[in-house]
């Protein structure tokens, strides 16, 4: 247990820490005292309560929050992005966040090929031909392709039946992927021109 530990708070929806619940005991001849409440599951498995520093609400933490209950919401989805790319990235991210690896690889392949579509790409084709259309025209970095070819199944498609299983590995790269990508895209130039702006220029 660790005091401290930073979560995405599954309340108030902001990146806080928790501290550990004050748990009243009783101590014998009417005395109650407060400790923190620590259960041992196993050697390398410990649970306690986490109280968030901000709404003051708890949860259940394993060790340093590497389970958190309630599930603690994935961050949110930076608002430059169109709403209804970001719409995708979001679900993506819900999926992700209760283990459905597969629809959230759906998801956050949905809202790259979405953006690439709405930056020009072609809309027939695949997602890799799309993604170095956009790399060809100087919108993304060769970098940025390099790693969406290194993500080798977004071009294959997680949505067909006989398509490879997906792990949770693959689903969080394509989820990184798609959140990088869309900040190239977006959130980037939005930040430049509001600076631009700001200067007068
Ligand atoms: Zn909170």
């Amino acid at each position: 247990m660790a005091r401290g530990v930073s979560i995405f708070c599954p309340y108030c929806h902001r990146h806080t820490s928790l501290e550990p619940a004050s748990v009243e005991v009783e101590a014998g001849f009417g005395e109650r005292i407060h400790v923190a409440a620590v259960w041992e599951q196993s050697y390398d498995s410990k649970w306690w309560i986490g109280v968030c520093n901000y709404c003051n609400q708890p949860v259940l933490v394993q060790n340093d929050a590497v389970m958190v209950y309630p599930q603690p919401l994935p961050s949110p989805t930076d608002p430059n992005i169109p709403e209804e790319i970001r719409t995708d990235l979001d679900e993506a991210k819900r999926c992700f966040s209760v283990s459905s690896w597969r629809a959230a690889a759906v998801m956050a392949r949905r809202a790259m090929q979405s953006a690439a579509i709405e930056k020009g790409a072609t809309t027939k084709g695949r997602l890799v031909e799309q993604i170095a259309q956009l790399a060809d025209a100087g919108k993304i970095t060769v970098d940025l392709k390099e790693w969406a070819d290194a993500v080798r199944w977004v071009g294959n498609d997680a949505a067909h039946p006989a398509g490879e299983a997906v792990s949770r590995e693959d689903a969080e790269q394509v989820l990184n992927l798609a959140e990088q990508f869309l900040h190239v895209l977006y959130v980037a130039p939005a930040i430049a021109k509001n600076l631009r702006n700001k200067k007068g220029k």
